[in-house]
């Protein structure tokens, strides 16, 4: 059985889980993670969509099956340098890393929502993203900045996505059932509050999706306005004002909440401009052939799996990961 060494690039989902088919096909995966412990977003979250399973759980089931790999934390790539018969990643410290192959699995970043002013993120105390009411909801508290219990939360939809003006034209795939998801666990933790999500298109294509989204309003009154908020302000009391443009019925709203959560997307991270791997047009890599090439880039040696290539669902992830340790072994064997 071979044991040649491959890196993996990310400790997250992608990361793991290809590491753990890698170690399965026979080969010495070694991980390299950025931060100072794997898990990636899913360990900062609470629940997943859309059977609000504990995302503790993910990570664990995937933490056991990497168990005992070898790996780096607290280390950041920089570069990836492609050789006749190898990869060598190098990080921001110096250190150097050599493989047989890489995979890049280096995730997305969550989109800073200080740059849409409009909506008063880093202003407004009571305005917070998706992650930080995730958080709450992890600490089991969900409040606003006074420690008063919200009566009134809209929740916004495509926040650094499909959105021109801050560059980011695509859709981030996942924040339409996230935003559903949270609508009903802020229901959940918060008896009697009345949530809205404002939305521009909803998005619930995925298995058991729809049916969530149809029991948010039947089970939990969680109401569904068409529209984008245009601009939020702040009460004397420190709750939020929102102008809202309803584009079914074609009239502007005005109403005050007292937390505004925002859906932020997903964007390329900074590696996608610093590997030197060719790029899509939304600045997450590109791979070798978006239909039966998906977890190749086109340069040789270096494979992609996960949200490395472009907004993914945790199940997608997983596969990816696992077709990249399959697809390895067949390059490697030829
Ligand atoms: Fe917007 Fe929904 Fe797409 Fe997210 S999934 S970018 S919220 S349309």
């Amino acid at each position: 059985m071979t044991q040649e060494r491959i890196l993996v690039i990310g400790g997250g989902v992608a990361g793991m889980q290809a590491a753990a088919a890698l170690r399965e096909e026979g080969f010495q995966p070694f991980i390299i993670e950025k931060e100072k412990a794997a898990g990636g977003h899913v360990a900062r979250w609470d629940r997943l969509f859309p059977t609000q399973l504990r995302a503790q759980e993910v990570i664990d089931r995937l933490s056991a099956g990497a168990e005992g790999i070898g790996s780096a934390t607290g280390c950041e790539i920089v570069s990836l340098l492609p050789e006749a018969d190898g990869v060598t990643a190098v990080a921001a410290d110096g250190q150097r890393f050599e493989g047989r192959a890489a995979v890049v699995a280096t995730g997305f970043d969550l989109f800073d929502a200080r740059l849409k002013e409009e909506y008063g993120y880093g202003m407004y105390e009571n305005v917070v993203t998706s992650a930080e009411l995730e958080r709450m909801f992890r600490e089991g508290r969900v409040a606003m900045k006074s420690g008063e219990v919200p009566k009134r939360v809209a929740i916004l939809h495509c926040v650094g996505s499909r959105d021109e003006k801050v560059g980011q034209n695509h859709c981030s795939k996942v924040c339409c059932i996230t935003g559903i998801k949270q609508a009903i666990e802020l229901t959940e933790a918060v008896p009697g509050v009345q949530v809205t999500n404002f939305y521009m298109d909803l998005r619930a294509f995925g298995n058991g999706y729809e049916e969530l989204y149809r029991r948010s309003q039947v089970e939990h009154g969680v109401t569904y306005v068409r529209g984008r908020i245009s601009e939020a302000g702040e009460t004397l009391d420190k709750r939020i004002q929102l102008k809202v443009e309803d584009t079914l019925v074609g009239r502007p709203l005005r109403l005050t909440v007292d937390m505004l959560v925002l859906l932020v997307g997903m964007r390329a991270p900074g590696c996608c401009s610093s590997f030197g791997l060719p790029t899509q047009e939304n600045g997450f890599f590109a791979p070798r052939d978006p239909y039966v090439e998906t977890v190749a880039s086109p340069v040789r040696g270096i494979y992609l799996a996960g949200t490395a290539t472009g907004p993914k669902t945790i199940g997608e992830t997983v596969n990816e990961a696992l077709a990249v340790a399959r697809r390895i072994k067949r390059d490697l064997a030829k």
